[in-house]
């Protein structure tokens, strides 16, 4: 299976080199060369299985260049070392109302970036190796809090690697902050930078794209790639996991083979939802996709009116991971849905990085609206949805899941037909720990660790342990830049200014 750029179509590389690169040079973002298609026998095939099995087997097919045993040894490597909590990896919770959460986040920071992050560091590890490449690798990472957590404790001392992360200032948690800020490991930096958290995208994006760091990189024996969702590598083992999901609703026999579901996609980058609609091409029979947005509602715009338009105020809400105008994976379904039309993407992607915005013609946004609808929540309709949501089920989600978790009911509420209904349950509430006590009746009025033990006592749900032990940790990084200070800083920090 080859990769194309989604602004070059005769660029052709091969998954090891689509990781190791992270992005085209022509700064598109890669793509497979076409969608691998499951049978009802493929998917009894995996009823049974573990996680990493699964995931093993369903990796083949898209990171061709691997050996079974390869990936047999990633996998086990991400899901079997014990850093998730649960066995199954991910867990199925049903509501009284019916719906399905997907818990994505008994991994080892709390949140389902950690269901690609785990096993990234791997695949990125030994792509380096494959592509002939013998430098050190840097991986530069721009968060809206959970991507940096996730990547630095995936990367935490893999040898060849240093990684670097930038978070906004103050576009993140108190747990976020403080869950970055104590990372321990030696080839870790973690750096705030005043601005939001497309200005810190914006700087990351700027550095990777920049001729003379990249020499400045390349003189000095080291290489940047990417740990955001513009890596291919962390859009596949997402896919997996919706692949994963519904093999497990078969086998629990609550659903039958092709009997179709929404799913639900709390929506920031673009990533996650992305992944879920190649599941779906894939033959994962979900009926329709629904984008759940705060309101940072670009995506609910787009769906709507075809104009993707970041000229808009930058809101920071109680969901921050989803505090994104520019949601990069985008530009990956645009890509597959105009037949693979890289000039048109091209023009496109230029014009929303020069002029802010583009339009997709009216026949392309019906396509797009038959797959997707999306809605928009404010902090108040997700803290209500909360307390909600705890009232009806004792069930405590986070802020980001309750955003889904509104726009799953309104679905629901207006569509002519009933089907299960799957919501993709993001993080762990702990990790939102002030907004989600707030949202159930607690008083906040303490620091995030006595917040933690206020939710426990209040909710009954367990404190996790990676969140409680931060308490003990010393913090080691504090630095703050503006966003024109990230390349010098970057180059002081590895050495080569
Ligand atoms: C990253 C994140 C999201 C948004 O996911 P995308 O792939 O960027 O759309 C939603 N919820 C949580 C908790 C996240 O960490």
């Amino acid at each position: 299976m080859l990769y194309h750029s989604t602004r070059n179509k005769a660029l052709a590389v091969s998954s090891a080199e689509a990781i190791a690169q992270g992005i085209a040079a022509d700064g598109g973002l890669f793509v497979p060369e076409s969608i691998p298609e499951l049978t009802a026998a493929d998917f009894d095939a995996l009823k049974g299985l573990s996680y990493a099995e699964r995931a093993a087997r369903l990796f083949k097919l898209y990171l061709t260049d691997f050996t079974d045993e390869e990936l047999r040894e990633c996998t086990k490597n991400a899901y079997e070392s014990g850093s998730f909590e649960t066995p199954n990896v991910q867990e199925i919770a049903t509501l009284a109302d019916g719906s399905m959460l997907l818990e994505l986040w008994h991994g080892p920071t709390c949140a389902f970036k950690d269901m690609a992050l785990q096993i990234l560091p791997h695949f990125l590890t030994r792509s380096i190796k494959k592509t002939g490449i013998d430098r050190e690798v840097v991986i530069l990472t721009a968060t809206s809090g959970d991507t940096g957590k996730a990547a630095l404790a995936g990367f935490k001392d893999v040898p060849g690697t240093k990684i670097m992360v930038f978070y906004p200032e103050d576009g993140v948690s108190s747990m976020q902050k403080r869950q970055m800020q104590t990372q321990e490991g030696e080839n870790v930096r973690v750096c705030a930078v005043k601005g939001n958290f497309d200005d810190c995208q914006n700087g990351v994006k700027a550095i990777f794209t920049d001729p003379d760091m990249q020499k400045a990189l390349a003189d000095n024996g080291m290489q940047f790639s990417s740990a955001n969702s513009i890596n291919w590598g962390r859009l596949v083992p997402q896919i997996v996991y919706y692949v994963s999901a519904y093999v497990t609703m078969l086998e629990k026999g609550i659903l039958d083979h092709g009997q179709r579901f929404v799913l639900t996609v709390p929506t920031g980058n673009f990533g996650n939802i992305l992944a879920a609609w190649y599941a779906k091409q894939m033959g994962v029979p979900i009926h329709h996709l629904v984008c759940a947005s705060n309101i940072n509602k670009v995506l609910t715009d787009f769906i709507d009116t075809g104009v993707y338009d970041r000229k808009r105020d930058f809101h920071a809400t109680v969901s921050p991971s989803m505090d994104i105008l520019i949601s990069s994976n985008l530009e990956r379904l645009l890509y597959h849905m105009t037949g693979e039309d890289d000039a048109q993407i091209r023009a496109w992607f230029t014009a929303l990085k020069e002029d802010g915005s583009y339009q997709i013609p009216v026949e392309l946004r019906n396509r797009i609206q038959a797959e997707f609808s999306g809605s928009f929540w404010n902090d108040e309709a997700t803290k209500a949805m909360i307390g909600k949501v705890f009232a009806e089920n004792g069930y405590l989600s986070d802020t980001h899941t309750a955003v889904g978790i509104c726009a799953a009911r309104d679905y629901i509420a207006n569509a002519p037909e009933v089907y299960p209904m799957l919501i993709a349950s993001t993080a762990n509430p702990y990790k939102f720990g002030a907004a989600v006590l707030e949202a159930i009746g607690g008083d906040t009025d303490a620091d995030e660790y006595e917040i933690l033990d206020r939710l426990q006592s209040k909710s009954g749900m367990q404190i996790p342990k990676a969140l409680a032990e931060l308490k003990t940790k010393a913090v080691r990084f504090n630095d703050v830049v503006a966003q024109d200070e990230m390349p010098a800083y970057v180059k002081e920090k590895l050495g080569i200014a």
